[in-house]
């Protein structure tokens, strides 16, 4: 068992991260599969000249003090650096958000402008109305679909670009390849959150992104019982987030990365499964008549299909789907008669879970309803797909599809 470059993907998820001075101790190299929990805020040194040694010479994978990590999080965070191709390191968060923060600030400087799209995830747009606001760096909105919008906000002083593919609750696609051709025209650092596709789904960094993050919470946790986050990055950038991160006093606890590592085994699995299950009721969502459209990139025919079969190797249990007319009384009624899918935020987990989708209040007034739809389509929902068999899910979609028509 050992990792090397060429493997594929999916041997890669078995033998990422797994070093014998991790695992083992020197009369018993790999003497365990995976890394004991390595609770520690003090590291010892066995003498003065060691202490000395350590302290300035800031490298990863080396004991110096908690906040550094130990072999748990090192384990971790090197998995992810495998699994990412193009990769020169990984750094941790405490959640995804933390590693959007990070990046960003890793990113941008006072009197910098950055381009967001337009469907980021909701954290995303408070940070940058208030802190990145706070610290007079100004966010402008860009319509995901397309270039020309993007194209249309250039100018000088914008330095990074938050992309987001599919973007959260209405899954709309980049043309990333377009994007990132721009991006290194005018000097823009591209910064994307690939949290729903993840290094299976879509390698991202061979494309031209200059760092990919991850809300570890979700594919990578697997299980809705831990948050974390990451970014990856080639040599360009890796060393200044990992100095941003330090700065932070970022840190991920030995308990939880144990818990991501164990998930990360077996995230190529669950993620075949989930895509599969998803793509199931998808498929049967489109051919009913209470449904306006489907937001499932991987469904053919769905918006941003075209762009995902081109561009992406894997998906997903997540998608949306906006019902045909409607109250938003009925909306609630059809989520609270489900069995089967709880109701709650995040995604990623063993269990399927659904919420409403109303991204009215923080989109660009032309972007909901979305184009092309009647303005009384504007009651989404939210599908986190789980581990459960399609036909019980689809079966428990068709009754609360008996109590929305009534409601
Ligand atoms: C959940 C999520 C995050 C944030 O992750 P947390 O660990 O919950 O902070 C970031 N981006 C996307 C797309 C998400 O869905």
């Amino acid at each position: 068992m050992s990792f090397n470059d060429k493997q594929q993907p999916a041997t890669k998820l078995v033998t990422s991260g797994r070093r014998d001075e991790w695992t083992g101790t020197g009369a018993h190299p790999a003497a365990v599969v995976s890394p004991p929990v390595w609770r520690a805020s003090t590291h010892l040194y066995p003498d003065m000249a060691a202490l000395r040694a350590e302290t300035g010479r800031n490298e990863d994978g080396r004991f110096y003090y908690g906040r550094r990590g130990a072999p748990t999080q090192w384990a971790l965070a090197e998995a992810l650096t495998q699994l990412e191709p193009g990769a020169a390191g990984t750094v941790l968060y405490p959640s995804g958000v933390a590693a959007i923060a990070g990046v960003l600030l890793t990113v941008l400087k006072p009197g910098d402008v950055l381009l967001m799209t337009d469907n980021a995830y909701e954290p995303s747009r408070s940070l940058a109305k208030g802190l990145l606001a706070e610290m007079g760096i100004e966010t402008r909105w860009f319509d995901p679909d397309g270039v020309e919008d993007f194209t249309a906000q250039l100018c000088p002083r914008v330095k990074a670009v938050l992309l987001e593919s599919p973007g959260s609750l209405t899954m709309e696609v980049h043309d990333l390849p377009a994007i990132l051709a721009l991006c290194r025209t005018h000097g823009i650092s591209s910064v994307l959150d690939n949290t729903w596709a993840g290094p299976l789904g879509l390698a991202s960094l061979p494309m031209g992104v200059d760092i990919v993050l991850m809300a570890l919470t979700k594919h990578v946790g697997g299980h809705s019982d831990l948050m974390m986050g990451s970014a990856s990055a080639g040599p360009q950038w890796y060393d200044a987030l990992r100095r941003r991160g330090q700065m932070l006093g970022n840190y991920v606890s030995p308990d939880d990365a144990a818990l991501a590592l164990r998930g990360l085994r077996t995230m190529g699995l669950r993620l075949k499964q989930s895509t599969a299950t998803a793509l199931a009721l998808a498929q049967w969502l489109s051919t009913r008549e209470e449904i306006a459209r489907v937001l499932c990139p991987m469904l053919p025919g769905s918006p941003g299909h075209d762009l995902w079969a081109r561009d992406f190797t894997g998906g997903c249990g997540l998608f949306s789907f906006v019902f045909k007319g409607g109250t938003s009384a009925a909306r609630d009624a059809f989520i609270d008669a489900l069995d089967l899918f709880g109701i709650g935020y995040s995604w990623g987990g063993f269990e399927s879970l659904a919420t409403p989708v109303d991204p009215a209040r923080i989109r660009k007034p032309e972007r909901w309803p979305l184009p092309g739809l009647d303005e009384g389509d504007r009651f989404g929902v939210r599908l986190a797909v789980g581990l459960e068999d399609a036909g019980d899910l689809i079966a428990d979609l068709e009754r609360a599809m008996g109590v929305w028509a009534q409601g």
